[in-house]
C-alpha cells in the first residue's frame, strides 16, 4: 500500500477517534432562513435559527446571469460599524 494513503488513513482514524472521544453522536443540522420548507422529518420551524447576513448587501460584483444578486435581497446587511460579531451576539 502506498505510504501516503497510510497517513492519510491513519490521521482520519485519529481524527474520529477525538470526534468520538468529545462529542455525542447527534449531529443538528439547520437550513438557512431565507424560505420556509419542510420536508418529511423535518420543518423549519424557528426562522431565527439559520440568519442568512450578507457582507456586502445586496450588491454583488459578480452579478450572475441566473441570480443577478436577488439571492441577497432577503438577507440581512452586515452592519459595518457594528461589526459581525457584535451584530450575531444581539441576535442572541
Ligand atoms: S449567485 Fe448571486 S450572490 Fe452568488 S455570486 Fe452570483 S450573483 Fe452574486
Amino acid at each position: 500500500m502506498d505510504s501516503t494513503v497510510d497517513v492519510l488513513s491513519i490521521t482520519a482514524q485519529q481524527a474520529f477517534a477525538i470526534r468520538k472521544a468529545n462529542f455525542p453522536n447527534n449531529i443538528t443540522f439547520h437550513a438557512p432562513g431565507l424560505k420556509h420548507f419542510s420536508i418529511d422529518g423535518f420543518e423549519q420551524i424557528n426562522k431565527k435559527a439559520f440568519l442568512p447576513i450578507s457582507i456586502t448587501g445586496s450588491g454583488c460584483a459578480l452579478n450572475c446571469d441566473h441570480c443577478d444578486s436577488h439571492i441577497l435581497d432577503p438577507m440581512i446587511p452586515l452592519n459595518a460599524k457594528e461589526g459581525l460579531y457584535k451584530m450575531c451576539k444581539n441576535f442572541l
